[in-house]
């Protein structure tokens, strides 16, 4: 695997090395099926079962009851933004945090169905850092609290749930899915676009509290339906089923591979304290995004000496084999995305990488 590189990109991301030998090994001829998982039908006994163990092992990993629906939907994170308002927000309010630009992205096109009351608004720090408890102003009227736990672009996460005054967590988790485990019963809806820690672009994982649909808009576009998608078990039309194999494969690895969600959230924290302490040893050589308590263990945004070194440093570490290091087109600067998949081994190269271009060229 010498041609493979560490690959520091935000999505599409890196997926973990066994899970895409075993889809290798299985393009051909999955097991049992005599040819590949894409090319049998979605309403297959062997398709039916992956599906279920995709579903089950996200289940599994977050420890979902049976309250909870877990579902795949077309069109990415970015449908869902749509999606969740027409079910949840048509003709009503609901509270919004506006904590980076994917949370603006969710608000603007919520506010095409209802009403998106800001509760709270990192824009004009910058996105730096995600609120405190006791700054947010919640709506008592709203339906649902909407958040981003990890801003993708900006580099910022929430250490823990924001406060909701009892009204259901409605949470884009595309960044952080599966990276550490979460308080699931004060949620009422997780979505994540698939192709950060779980599998390839184009299909969102979705967990739906299953008393949420109670509430839901009815005679939606049937591919816009929470219910539609619930009562047919994500088969209303055909899904993405390569990618819910892959789903089904990289939830199979940190299940049994890392061992479960609070292991993931160990090596996550060990390999984000790795790079965040060679930015902060770098004495303003390295200089990073977020506030210190509100860093991103997945997306490491940090800037690099002047714009020249800057650019040197892009060219320089694509050259040794450490990819897809530059930041965000609208940010700038250079960011590090080490989902569930990097490992540990590609953080210390990376780090080896910045000390040893901080001394030659800081
Ligand atoms: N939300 C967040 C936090 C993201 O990082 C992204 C993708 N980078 C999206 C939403 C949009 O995802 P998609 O491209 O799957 O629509």
């Amino acid at each position: 695997m010498t041609d493979r590189v560490y690959n520091f990109s935000a999505g599409p991301a890196t997926l973990p090395l066994p899970v895409l030998e075993q889809a290798r090994d299985e393009l051909l001829a999955y097991p049992g099926a005599g040819a590949s998982i894409m090319e049998i039908s979605h309403r297959s006994k062997i398709f039916a079962a992956v599906l279920e163990e995709a579903k089950s092992n996200i289940k599994t990993l977050l420890g979902l009851t049976d309250n909870y629906h877990v579902l795949f939907a077309h069109g990415g994170a970015s449908m869902q933004f749509t999606m969740l308002a027409m079910n949840f927000l048509l003709g009503s309010t609901a509270d919004y945090l506006l904590v980076g630009s994917w949370a603006a992205k969710a608000i603007k096109d919520g506010g095409r169905f209802g009403e998106t009351h800001i509760a709270w608004s990192g824009k004009d720090e910058g996105f730096k850092r995600m609120p405190e408890d006791n700054e947010l102003d919640l709506d008592p009227s709203a339906a649902f609290v909407h958040f981003t736990s990890n801003e993708t672009i900006e580099g910022i996460q929430f250490p823990k749930e924001p406060e909701s005054n009892g009204k259901p967590l409605f949470c884009d988790a595309s960044s952080d899915f599966l990276c550490r485990p979460i308080d699931v019963a004060r949620y009422g809806l997780i979505y994540a676009g698939a192709q950060k820690n779980v599998g390839p672009s184009g299909t969102a994982v979705v967990v739906l509290r299953k008393d949420m649909l109670k509430r839901a808009t009815d005679n939606l576009p049937p591919l816009l339906d929470y219910r539609v998608l619930a009562d047919n078990d994500s088969l209303y039309n055909t899904p993405s089923t390569f990618t819910i194999y892959l789903i089904a494969l990289t939830t199979r690895w940190v299940l049994k591979e890392i061992g479960g969600l609070k292991e993931m959230e160990a090596v996550n924290t060990q390999k984000a304290r790795m790079l965040y302490g060679v930015i902060d040893e770098s004495d303003g050589f390295y200089r990073g995004h977020a506030a210190p308590q509100s860093r991103s263990i997945m997306n490491i945004t940090f800037r690099v000496g002047t714009p020249d070194q800057e650019k040197t440093f892009l060219e320089q570490a694509t050259a040794a084999g450490l990819d897809g290091l530059k930041g965000h087109r609208s940010v700038g600067g250079c960011r590090a995305s080490i989902y569930n998949a990097m490992p540990v081994a590609g953080v210390e190269a990376l780090c080896q990488f910045m000390r040893e271009f901080k001394r030659t060229q800081g």
